[in-house]
């Protein structure tokens, strides 16, 4: 069984294939991965200020803090602007969702959500809310997880959930293993809060996955063998892809198969619950690649998996 959270909200149709990528990707699961097997939740509700200050969400009532959110990529209209916060806020509770969901099943993904920018105290990049805190917050605080691992294989650094959690990493209740190129956002700022990173392997730019895949075959065991997480939270971002505007990465479309093949693996064998969120990846083939690796890691065709 493939648990699959989503909701049609994720959508900002208005900003084209980018922001219309969540549909596409649980339109072409549907094609390929029996009704049976592909079970698809609703988020359920959650509040924002378990995770932020308050001064930061008084923020956002003004536009001002959004445009300078936002800014890296385009300028988003009004209009725009109160469809992205509704999308972000249904994938925040998404994350939370699929993390309860994981913890019952193994494994659950989230078809959204990984806005790894975004602190408690600020949106950064595109992101306004810190999803990737809120789990590692509400796990720990109600008892379900006790060691956390932070598996972040998006093209960018995860500044924002790194900055909130540096006293956790400190106490041993969080581990996070990031690839990232260093030379893109969110350099230099994210030189401050990278302390919080146990393990790190950098992208290179003209690596079309072969480099990227053998060291992190080499390393993904590592964090299980010597931090023992109970829970695993997996940011699949794939705008380490080839064609990807914003990143100018080379990986290509079998090696983001191979990657997420490995991360979930490497969790299974472990017997450690893993959540997997999109996260960042803005090329035109993202929806139908991170499909196809969901199918690749249910194993459809090859006798199944889950
Ligand atoms: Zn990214």
């Amino acid at each position: 069984m493939l648990h699959i959270v989503y909701d049609d909200g994720y959508n900002v149709e208005s900003l084209g294939p980018v922001g219309s990528r969540y549909k596409v990707t649980l339109e072409h699961l549907k094609t390929v991965i029996p009704p049976e097997i592909l079970q698809v939740h609703t988020p359920a509700e959650f509040a924002v200020s378990a995770s932020h200050t308050a001064e930061y969400l008084e923020t956002l009532k003004d536009p001002e803090t959004f445009k300078s959110i936002f800014e890296l990529a385009f300028f988003p209209t009004a209009d725009e602007l109160t469809d992205i916060e509704r999308a972000q806020r249904l994938q925040y509770c998404g994350t939370l969702t699929a993390a309860d969901l994981a913890l019952q099943h193994g494994f659950a993904v989230n078809l959204g959500g990984g806005l790894h920018h975004a602190s408690r105290k600020a949106g950064s990049g595109f992101c306004l809310f810190n999803d990737i805190t809120a789990v590692v917050d509400r796990l720990l605080e109600t008892g379900k997880a006790k060691r956390i691992l932070i598996i972040d294989l998006d093209a960018h650094q995860g500044n924002g959930y790194e900055e909130d959690l540096w006293e956790h990493c400190q106490a041993g209740q969080v581990c996070i293993f990031d690839a990232y190129q260093p030379m893109i956002f969110p350099f230099p700022e994210g030189e401050l809060v990278k302390q919080s990173i146990h393990y790190y392997i950098p992208y290179i730019p003209e690596d079309r996955g072969d480099c990227f895949i053998d060291s992190l075959l080499k390393g993904i065991n590592k964090p299980f063998e010597e931090f023992y997480p109970d829970f695993v939270i997996y940011n699949a971002g794939t705008d380490t892809m080839e064609g990807d505007p914003v990143t100018k990465l080379g990986q290509t479309a079998e090696a983001i198969k191979d990657r997420d093949l490995v991360v979930i693996e490497t969790c299974r064998r472990a017997k450690v619950s893993v959540m997997m969120c999109m996260s960042g990846g803005y090329g035109e083939d993202v929806p139908h690649v991170f499909a196809e690796s969901l199918v690749n890691i249910v194993g459809i065709g090859s006798g199944g998996k889950i």
